[in-house]
């Protein structure tokens, strides 16, 4: 380059709902002989997804001049793309020439990228708070915030910030003093898909304990739940199984009736029982007949030696003599109930045809 050149680079771009744009010319000045080239040009169609309600998006600087970024925020849909990219706007910037020679964005201009867009929209929705507190007056009483007695750090990062009772806790310094956010603020809203993310899609409450560990988001719980609800892997996850639909209870179960009068009836089992004393071992199988009180759910438990009519007979008898008559015996129909229905019908039969007999005899 010959020496009284002097060089400018003058970078355009424009946005609208439908395209962008953006052209890099260079201008060179010698001796107030001006030239100037287009060094690169693109041009490109906005996706149609988001072409509905995404505000201009204007950036224009000239090489060392002050850069001027109007809504960012609402282009993007991931914090971690949105920092990035504003992280590289930052660059442009004198105070951030320094991370020039890097090739990735760090994470402390990932942090520095946050901390603007923080600032930024705390000025956008808070601007009388902030204007007062940092005049060092009292906020207004009607103000949203007037709960959290604000302040903001001027020796530090110049965030509006909690205040609060907590400067004894022990607990971290943004725990203690959260960054507040607003409601409406799409910052608020990429923060809380972040945390649903590194939550793994956990739940409410959770993801408000993530949060608060450094924002204070005003009606948080309320976003969360809008979080949730739009997330599609959530509800692919929540969709709940079809269930059967219960019929009616029968009467017997309705009915108000003495304990085991209406009873239900199975057999358990087998279990190994041990008969005699311990030094014996004689170990054989048994069964256990568990009789339900149908009103109550009462429980009475017999022991039935085998599977044969005859022990479900003694087992039976067991049961009525302690818990009173059964009016009406429900069981699954096993061959054992059968059996012993069977055998007890003829018994009745045969205990009645002898009570006929000595009737008409007498
Ligand atoms: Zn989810």
């Amino acid at each position: 380059m010959q020496p009284g050149y002097q060089i400018h680079f003058h970078g355009f771009c424009d946005a609208s709902v439908k395209a962008m744009a953006a052209a890099l010319y260079l201008a060179t000045n010698h001796n107030g002989n001006i030239t100037s080239h287009i060094i690169a040009s693109k041009t490109k169609v906005a996706p149609l997804h988001s072409v509905i309600g995404q505000p201009a998006l204007q950036t224009h600087y000239t090489s060392g001049d002050e850069l001027v970024v109007i809504d960012l925020l609402d282009r993007f849909s991931h914090l971690g793309k949105l920092l990035r990219t504003t992280a590289y706007i930052l660059r442009c910037k004198k105070a951030h020439q320094r991370f020039r020679s890097h090739t990735h964005i760090c994470t402390g201009e990932m942090d520095i990228a946050l901390n603007h867009h923080i600032k930024a929209e705390q000025a956008k929705y808070f601007a009388a708070e902030v204007k007062q507190l940092k005049k060092a007056q009292p906020i207004s009483t009607s103000s949203k915030l007037i709960a959290l007695s604000p302040f903001i750090s001027s020796t530090a990062d110049n965030i509006l910030r909690v205040g609060g009772r907590l400067h004894n806790a022990r607990v971290t310094e943004p725990q203690r003093h959260p960054i507040i956010l607003p409601k409406d603020s799409t910052l608020a809203r990429l923060l809380i898909w972040q945390v649903h993310q590194d939550t793994l899609h956990d739940g409410i409450q959770i993801m408000l304990h993530t949060i608060r560990h450094k924002y204070w988001i005003l009606q948080a719980r309320i976003l969360v739940k809008q979080c949730i609800h739009s997330c599609a892997i959530c509800r692919r996850h929540k969709h709940i199984m079809l269930k059967q639909r219960m019929a009616t209870l029968p009467k017997a179960r309705v009915i108000p009736s003495p304990p085991f009068a209406r009873s239900g009836l199975d057999y358990c089992g087998p279990f190994n029982i041990r008969i005699g004393s311990m030094a014996k071992r004689n170990v054989r199988k048994a069964y256990v007949a568990i009789f339900v009180c149908m009103v109550t759910k009462a429980v009475h438990i017999e022991l039935a030696e085998n599977l044969t009519s005859e022990a479900f007979i003694n087992a039976y008898t067991r049961f009525v003599n302690r818990r009173g008559p059964c009016n009406h015996l429900y069981s699954d129909n096993g061959t054992t109930f059968i059996g012993a229905d069977r055998l007890m019908a003829a018994d009745l039969q045969a205990w009645h045809n002898e009570y006929s007999q000595q009737q008409l005899a007498n």
